[in-house]
């Protein structure tokens, strides 16, 4: 690949930018600073410009002017990631919040048109009172169509219906090369098949036809806690069966019930000899969605489940089911959580080691290391349901996704990142693969292999050579050796 501009050169090419597209280009220090980090706050690094486009040609342009100067650009949606996939060093940043367009709802083929800058919220917002919904809502709907569809995009309903970029129908992309391109199944399939899942790597994605599905307006959710995870896989299992249509989403976590302190070596230094230690709880959640008049019946509804307790049942409309973690993320806000480091760590599990690696991991950590609302995520699924080639999960029949999301103050972050990479590795060694908009700390080629798998790996390469021939798009976070 050929050397990207780096010092003088780069800020010649940058400067020569603005003069040449103008408006479209801002290099005012305070909005270069906004995009300095992402949710992470883990990795900091400057753009040299910020280009807001309208639409596939003016991103096509920008591309095309970076190309011949080898001026490194990325693509950022809400900048949400958790290492800096969403920055760049001196490049430039595309901004989509500027494309924010919702084209149409097809109401027979059952689909949105939307620019890829369009939030998964005003998408909500505008198909529930209409009767539907996208099938897979990430947690946080404030994060873009593109942008989810450029990681995965995982959900309560994912072990029905895959990901976000399994929903993805068509998309138009600006690649590397300059070129705009509609891909599909069907058309142009290896470009589909490389941007769903490619950080940016590979092109812009300007627009996303995405599937919906129709709803009800009614939801009922059923908060049952288990404290055996092996009871708690076997229900998951029974629910997630294809056959099994009593419930419309499943979520779960790791709740921790602070116990005290407990010995873990000799003498009395925390960490060494002693720590504070919680007893794990499994809460699962189950959604069933009716219409009014309808009522479910609950103890139809949940018989055969052998949780240990069943703590509430709450009602929600559709629409505030799909924004129910909203107070949550306040709290965030409220908490200072959401100013703080975000080095998530979540991996997906082969489902026959996760029960021991999950255990092991949750006796080591201790509760309060989480920071205020950090929290736990357990997220079973069954193994079939995606086809996007470069979202890599263990396979098999189910699968377990499981990740410590924590929000750490900066004077803690050092030894944070230390023992998140330890758990990482461990999970690796078990099977599992990382879910890459978190804390993803692989530095070499050999590392990006094994995530991957040599096949998958070498199509990853080849769509680089294919797609972005310089090298200008998103660099540095994958190494490509
Ligand atoms: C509070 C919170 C809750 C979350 N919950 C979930 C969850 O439930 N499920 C889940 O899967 N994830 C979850 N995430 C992670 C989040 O969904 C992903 O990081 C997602 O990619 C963020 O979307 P974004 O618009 O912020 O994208 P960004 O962070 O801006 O970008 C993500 C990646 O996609 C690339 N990209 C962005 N836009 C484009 C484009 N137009 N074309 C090509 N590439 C592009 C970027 O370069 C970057 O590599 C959560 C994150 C937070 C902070």
């Amino acid at each position: 690949m050929t050397t990207l501009a780096e010092g003088e050169a780069l800020s010649k090419a940058i400067q020569g930018l603005a003069e040449t597209f103008g408006d479209r280009i801002d290099l005012r220090e305070e909005e270069r600073s906004k995009f300095e980090t992402d949710f992470g706050k883990v990795v900091f690094q400057t753009p040299g410009a910020v280009a807001r486009c309208q639409n596939a040609e003016q991103v096509a342009e920008i591309i095309r002017y970076c190309r011949e100067h080898k001026v490194p650009i990325v693509a950022r949606g809400q900048g949400h990631t958790q290492t800096g996939q969403s920055t760049t060093n001196g490049g430039v940043v595309v901004d989509t919040s500027a494309m924010q367009t919702i084209h149409s709802i097809n109401e027979d083929e059952l689909y949105a048109d939307c620019d890829g800058g369009v939030v998964w919220h005003d998408l909500v917002v505008k198909v529930v009172p209409m009767g539907f919904v996208p099938p897979v809502l990430t947690n946080n709907l404030g994060v873009s169509i593109a942008g989810t569809t450029s990681v995965a995009g995982l959900g309560v309903a994912s072990y029905k219906y895959g990901t976000q970029a399994d929903s993805a129908i068509e998309l138009e992309v600006v690649t590397g090369a300059g070129d705009i391109v509609t891909c599909s199944r069907e058309h142009n399939a290896d470009l589909f098949n490389s941007v769903r899942s490619g950080l940016s790597q590979f092109g812009i994605i300007t627009r996303v036809k995405t599937k919906l599905r129709r709803c009800k307006q009614k939801v009922r959710m059923y908060h049952l806690l288990y404290d055996d995870l092996g009871v708690f896989m076997k229900d998951a299992e029974g629910v997630m069966d294809p056959d099994d249509t009593r419930f419309h989403t499943l979520e779960s976590r790791c709740a921790p019930c602070p116990i005290f302190m407990k010995r873990i070596g000799d003498g009395l230094k925390l960490r060494e000899g002693a720590q504070l230690y919680a007893y794990w709880t499994y809460p699962m959640f189950l959604t069933v969605e009716y219409d009014e008049g309808d009522e479910p019946n609950d103890e139809e509804l949940l018989k055969g489940l052998s949780y240990h307790r069943h703590l509430q049942t709450d009602e929600y409309t559709q629409e505030e089911f799909c924004r129910r973690l909203e107070p949550v993320f306040e709290i965030w806000h409220n908490s200072g959580n959401w100013q703080m480091a975000h080095p998530w760590m979540e991996t997906v599990l082969p489902w026959d080691k996760a029960q021991e690696f999950i255990e092991f991991a949750l006796d080591n950590l201790p509760p309060q290391s989480l920071g205020p609302a950090g929290h736990i995520l357990l997220w079973p699924s069954r193994g079939d349901t995606s086809d996007v080639p470069f979202f890599k999960h263990p396979g098999g029949d189910f699968v377990m996704g499981w990740g410590i999301l924590p929000a750490v103050p900066q004077q803690f972050l050092d030894m944070a990142l230390e023992n998140l990479d330890m758990v990482s590795k461990l999970s690796i060694g078990y099977g599992g693969k990382r879910y890459l908009s978190g804390f993803i700390t692989f530095k070499t080629p050999a590392e990006w292999e094994e995530h991957f798998g040599t096949e998958t790996w070498e199509r990853f390469k080849a769509a680089k050579k294919t797609f972005d021939p310089d090298g200008i798009m998103n660099p540095g976070f994958i190494n490509y050796g």
